[in-house]
């Protein structure tokens, strides 16, 4: 047996968390199975055990949307027992069993190899949350947003996305302007590449269909007001990339960016990204992030602190990236 998060409803809805255990009989189908050494709490993870959004779309299930570890054993044409691999998204642990437990059973197809030099732990201090962040620089490169064209801005700073973004960012050159509302987080923001540091509120309120210049790019992980603000202050013929929705799910924001300054705003996936983005994102991430700032954003917990880490991240309270010891 193994140990196991379960979320389930009653009926009434209510939804309740447990330890349980489990055996390998009890996970879902798929053709590979994994020992998972290294898993982490991501935002959406968070929402999933708190109840706060339907992210869960199954019960009961095990959560848990990303993990890092070792097959134990495959029927899948590409794997086999003892190779290192990484699991983002696919629906684990919505819809699929997913990262917090023991063992994790799963389509081979979902899985990516674990890229030369990095260990399960360096992996999940990465993440979906980091993994997100190398697709927007990604997205943003292919726009032409190269460093030469002016600073970006990262939004939701100090957070998983943002963290990964502002390391990634200022190792490639880029002129960070990262966007916090801790303001005590500056050292830390500083510390991981960030040029500039502005306060949340400077992006917060309602946004003026166009505002002054500021960047030719940037990486929002939250949405609402703060996109449009972002969108309203981006340069001619400038981009953003959208990933998140820490600050709300709306987007209160006009046309005027994108018809009388040509700016673009690009959609970032990481759940259903193609197997080819995913693979270029994690060799990238071998290459792009200094695995020194990788270990200044993340601290470790143990399977026994997932339920708090997943309240503290829907309530914005963690920094950076928390990686789960199995
Ligand atoms: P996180 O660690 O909690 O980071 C979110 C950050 O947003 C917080 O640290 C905080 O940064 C800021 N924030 C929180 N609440 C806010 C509010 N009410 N108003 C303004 N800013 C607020 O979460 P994460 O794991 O990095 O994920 C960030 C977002 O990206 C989430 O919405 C997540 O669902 C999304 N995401 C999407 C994908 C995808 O495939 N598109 C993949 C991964 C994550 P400061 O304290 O610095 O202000």
């Amino acid at each position: 047996t193994f140990k196991a998060i379960l979320v389930s409803r009653d009926a009434d809805k209510k939804q309740s968390v447990d330890v349980v255990d489990l055996t390998e009989a009890d996970l879902m189908e798929g053709d590979v199975t994994v020992a998972v050494e290294a898993t982490t709490v991501n935002y959406k993870d968070g929402l999933a055990i708190t109840g706060k959004a339907p992210v869960v779309r199954r019960w009961p299930l095990v959560p848990g949307i990303d993990f890092a570890g070792t097959v134990i054993s495959s029927s899948h044409a590409d794997w086999r027992k003892g190779d290192k691999v990484i699991l983002n998204g696919w629906g684990v642990g919505e819809t699929h069993y997913g990262a917090y437990a023991g063992r994790a059973r799963v389509k081979g197809d979902w899985l990516v190899p674990l890229p030369e030099g990095m260990s399960a732990h360096d992996a999940m201090a990465v993440g979906t949350a980091g993994y997100t962040a190398m697709l927007s620089v990604m997205a943003l490169e292919r726009h032409g947003i190269v460093p030469d064209r002016g600073p970006v801005v990262v939004t939701g700073a100090a957070g998983g996305v943002g963290s990964v973004a502002i390391s990634i960012l200022s190792s490639l050159g880029y002129h960070v302007v990262a966007s916090t509302g801790r303001n005590a987080e500056s050292p830390y923001l500083i510390d991981l590449g960030a040029a500039e540091v502005i306060s949340r509120e400077e992006l917060s309120q309602p946004a003026k269909p166009l505002a002054k210049e500021r960047w030719a790019g940037g990486v929002d992980s939250v949405g609402s007001h703060t996109l449009a603000n972002a969108l309203s202050m981006t340069s001619y013929g400038g981009a953003i990339a959208a990933c998140g929705l820490a600050g709300g799910m709306d987007l209160p924001a006009s046309v005027a960016p994108f018809i009388l300054r040509g700016v673009s705003l690009l959609g970032i996936d990481s759940v259903m990204a193609p197997k080819a983005v995913r693979l270029e994102a994690w060799r990238r991430i071998g290459t792009d992030l200094d695995l020194k700032k990788l270990s200044t954003l993340s601290r470790t917990i143990g399977f026994d602190g997932i339920v708090a880490a997943a309240r503290d991240i829907v309530d914005g309270k963690i920094r950076g990236r928390v990686v789960v010891d199995m």
